[in-house]
């Protein structure tokens, strides 16, 4: 992954190939941030840049101040996530074909697998989907640090920086959050952990303390104002048609819908989920909706946004990027978009 495959973030990112460029890489680091700021690849071609045999800088030439060449023979093997310095730690669970006490190295392939099919920016449930066990919750455990320690303590085998990268470290447990605390405080020269999660809440405060934390923010999306009007208007009535869940009116809604195309249509998904995000901050925290995402409906403007809770605001936005995915594959927009109507209206009344 190299910093210009990433969407946005280009203010994070030169500060980031700034301080690797002076030489003063802090070995424990957190990047916070949701799946879709795109934390975890951000991460990855943060290690990429690191070991780089050829760095390139752009003097003013690119939004980006530098990055990683992608042909050295280091960028290659981090381009298919195959280095033998980078290593993965990441939430299992037990499957029908994995022991009780499952750990990340028996499931490496599975999430090369899942980085490669969702650009690297996919999320838990998406993860878990993938595996097979939606409905189980997934933990980093003791083994995993064990391995880690182990790991970690090996001399590099390429004279390259070693890199471990812990995706949703808040599920680390916390027998093997107390284990890891000593590798953090006394590293092997040469290594860098990197975590990325996205709760700072749920992660143990001994952890907190000795790493350096690096928000990343969520994505804004750039829509032009009359396309947002369009989009508003399309969300408005379609919020409404699944209250009531004419399939009439519904499918017509849909056939419209499709017409938009595939860009224009992953980014009304987008504008739909920012919408539910920003309803949800009003109906738990007070915020008010910001002008760019009223719906320019006084109506819907003030009911809507308390359909959006606690109990229904993950599911929605899960579906919405999922949606987002299938549509950016090639799925059948229709069948793609009339799935997503029926899953958001059982959402939606169930607040
Ligand atoms: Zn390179």
């Amino acid at each position: 992954m190299r910093f210009k495959d990433i969407e946005g973030q280009r203010i994070l990112i030169n500060h980031l190939t700034e301080i690797i460029d002076s030489g003063r890489v802090s070995h424990a680091q957190l990047l916070l941030g949701p799946s879709s700021s795109g934390s975890l690849a951000l991460a990855i071609a943060y290690a990429q840049y690191l070991n780089c045999e050829n760095r390139q800088h752009y003097h003013g030439e690119s939004d980006l101040r530098a990055d990683s060449c992608g042909e050295c023979p280091t960028c290659k093997k981090y381009q298919q996530l195959m280095h033998t310095d980078l290593h993965f730690v990441f939430p299992t669970a037990t499957t029908s074909s994995a022991s009780s006490s499952p750990c990340s190295n028996e499931f490496i392939e599975q999430f090369r697998d899942f980085l490669n099919n969702y650009h690297q920016t996919g999320t838990e449930d998406q993860w878990y989907e993938h595996l097979g066990i939606e409905k189980k919750q997934g933990m980093i455990r003791e083994r995993d640090v064990d391995n880690i320690v182990r790991e970690l303590g090996l001399k590099s085998y390429e004279g390259s920086y070693k890199v471990l990268i812990m995706w949703m470290a808040e599920r680390m447990n916390i027998v093997a959050a107390n284990k890891l605390l000593k590798t953090l405080e006394e590293p092997t020269d040469r290594t860098v952990i990197l975590m990325v999660a996205e709760s700072r809440d749920r992660m143990l405060s001994t952890i907190l303390s000795r790493v350096q934390q690096i928000v990343v923010p969520g994505q804004g999306i750039e829509v032009s104002g009359s396309r947002r009007v369009e989009y508003a208007a399309m969300f408005v009535s379609w919020m409404r048609l699944l209250f009531k869940l004419n399939m009439q009116t519904l499918s017509a809604w849909v056939d419209k819908a499709a017409e938009l195309g595939r860009e224009p249509l992953k980014l009304f998904l987008k504008f739909a989920q920012e919408s539910v995000r920003a309803c949800y901050l009003k109906t738990a925290a007070g915020v008010e909706l910001k002008d760019e995402l009223t719906f320019g409906d006084e109506k819907f403007n003030s009911s809507f946004p308390a359909m959006i809770t606690n109990n229904n605001v993950e599911q929605i936005c899960n579906a919405l990027n999922e949606a987002q995915y299938s549509i950016e594959r090639n799925a059948y927009a229709k069948i793609t978009l009339m799935q997503l109507s029926f899953r958001l209206s059982k959402a939606i009344k169930n607040r």
